[in-house]
């Protein structure tokens, strides 16, 4: 609709950013908790990768990225993006991030698995995504282009012939809109064991699906190697960078698990990821020992870490952190250019939910938040650029329905057990079989079954998917893509809503 305003569906680093930089256009960001919780950019703990420092250049930063990507990262989208990360942390500076900096002002900057440089640019120890976020929710506070609509949760986007004409909510609220942008983030929450929210649970996916547009890559699924192993849910995370000081991965016994690989514990993070899952497969857990490399130092260096240890009765000074690998990241998505285009006019994705190519079958550390940051000014161009997609106000009659904001317990085991960190081709059969009966139903079982029947398609082992029986990269080098009809051939899309 003409003088409708943008929606923006999700409130982390890609929504917030698209918002303020779509600004002074009015804009609607809805997000089903208040600002600053249930997003996974207030948990990023590492930090913003960004080739600020003196030895480092964006072409370094875009070949690390390349390099870990297992053949899928498309060149010109990891260019892109490294080349206006320097300008997207100058930009969160300006916006009163506070970054940690050295004794001479330069920023400080830590070092992850997979970047041949120190470029991670960190705020408060590993409180970065907290300090992102806030200056991000307080710059969103002041702009009054901007109205930002708590408790509200998305179910579908509303098409018209011409493209998107509004955003239906759970509670059967219709919005109109003059585009929508899918920045909901993962899918973490369709797993047992995770460390994102429990909300991520793909709803971006299924709108996307349901509206018409395609999913790339969605079986690239990123398993952090070390959530830590307490009774908690979701797993917190024992951040990257607690490797990257020296801290070893060691065994009951005290004997490093990843002494046979030539980066030791600073292999990417998919190597870590199933060593750690075949340590504990035949009986063996796997610890980060934090007492020996760190010890008295660990409060101050990993605030986060420590507090979450001592909640759980566990003293990281004194005692190694039990660690399991966790769906922590959406490496696949709704499939989208540099300017979160989707294919259906008018709609829109950024940030975790879309795939734009930048981290092919396997992301490099800490390029997740800067992703959404550095293409939120590419969307928010594309936006303005266009006219309203479909100029008439939606029509259709949306039915309150239950918000798909949890995955059920029974889902969640399954892909964890079916389509975790190593996955064959009968465990992914039976779960596509168990999802496609629900699919059309709950959107939690049609995200899923798209990440499922996306993992039983590639018969190879590639990036973050490994399958053990196919083992070996094969000849499917190139990005896969689904859409509704490949895994609900009957679905109507827009079931509950009655035109
Ligand atoms: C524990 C942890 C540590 C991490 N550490 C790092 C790190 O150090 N560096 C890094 O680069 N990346 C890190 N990541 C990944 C990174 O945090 C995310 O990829 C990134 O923040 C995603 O940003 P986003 O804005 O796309 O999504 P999010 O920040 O997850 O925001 C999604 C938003 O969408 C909302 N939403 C979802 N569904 C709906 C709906 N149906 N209707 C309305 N709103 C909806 C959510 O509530 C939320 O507000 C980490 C992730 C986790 C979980």
């Amino acid at each position: 609709m003409a003088d409708a305003p943008v929606i923006v569906v999700g409130a982390g680093a890609a929504g917030l950013a698209t918002a303020l930089h779509l600004a002074p256009l009015p804009v609607t960001v809805l997000t089903p908790a208040s600002l600053g919780r249930e997003a996974a950019t207030g948990w990023a703990q590492g930090g913003l990768a960004a080739a600020v420092g003196p030895d480092d250049t964006p072409a370094r930063h875009a070949a690390d990225t390349e390099a870990v990507g297992g053949g899928l990262v498309d060149p010109a989208v990891a260019r892109a993006v490294a080349d206006a990360a320097p300008e997207r942390i100058a930009w969160l500076d300006r916006l009163g991030t506070v970054f940690d900096r050295d004794d001479g002002g330069a920023l400080a900057l830590g070092l992850e698995a997979g970047h041949s440089r120190r470029r991670i640019v960190r705020a408060a120890g590993d409180g970065s995504g907290k300090a992102v976020l806030d200056a991000l929710i307080a710059a969103v506070r002041a702009e009054p282009a901007i109205t930002v609509r708590e408790g509200a949760w998305a179910v579908r986007v509303l098409t018209g012939e011409a493209g998107v004409q509004g955003v239906a909510l759970a509670d059967g609220t219709v919005l109109p809109a003059r585009a929508a942008v899918l920045a909901c983030g993962g899918v973490g929450g369709l797993f047992a064991g995770t460390t994102t929210p429990l909300g991520a649970c793909g709803q971006g996916l299924a709108m996307a699906a349901r509206a018409g547009a395609g999913i790339r890559n969605a079986e690239f699924v990123q398993f952090h190697p070390t959530a830590m192993d307490l009774d908690a849910d979701p797993l917190p995370l024992a951040t990257e960078a607690l490797r990257g000081e020296g801290v070893p991965l060691v065994d009951a016994t005290g004997a490093r698990v990843m002494a046979r690989h030539p980066a030791g514990e600073l292999a990417p993070r998919d190597a870590v990821a199933r060593t750690v899952h075949e340590c504990r497969a035949v009986g063996h857990a796997v610890y980060l020992d934090t007492p020996t490399q760190l010890g008295g130092d660990m409060p101050a260096r990993f605030p986060r870490v420590t507090a979450a240890c001592r909640a759980a009765g566990l003293d990281p000074v004194t005692r190694a952190i039990p660690v399991r690998p966790a769906a922590h990241f959406h490496i696949g998505g709704v499939a989208a250019d540099l300017h979160g285009r989707t294919g259906v006019d008018g709609l829109y994705a950024c940030g975790e939910a879309a795939c734009t190519g930048l981290h092919g079958a396997n992301r490099l550390a800490s390029n997740g938040v800067i992703e959404g940051l550095a293409t939120a000014p590419w969307v928010a161009e594309a936006i303005a650029a266009s006219p309203p997609a479909d100029a008439r106000a939606p029509r259709a009659q949306v039915q309150p329905q239950a918000a798909a904001d949890r995955a059920p317990l029974a889902l969640r085991r399954l892909m964890e057990r079916n389509c975790g960190p190593v996955r064959d081709g009968a465990g992914l059969a039976a779960a596509v079989d168990w999802l496609a009966d629900r699919a059309d139903r709950d959107d939690t079982a049609l995200a899923a079954l798209v990440i499922a029947e996306a993992a039983r398609r590639r018969p190879e082992t590639r990036g973050a998917h490994a399958r053990r029986d196919a083992p070996d990269a094969e000849a499917i080098a190139g990005d896969s893509q689904l859409t509704l009809a490949d895994v609900v051939p009957r679905s109507v899309g827009l079931e509950g809503c009655a035109a």
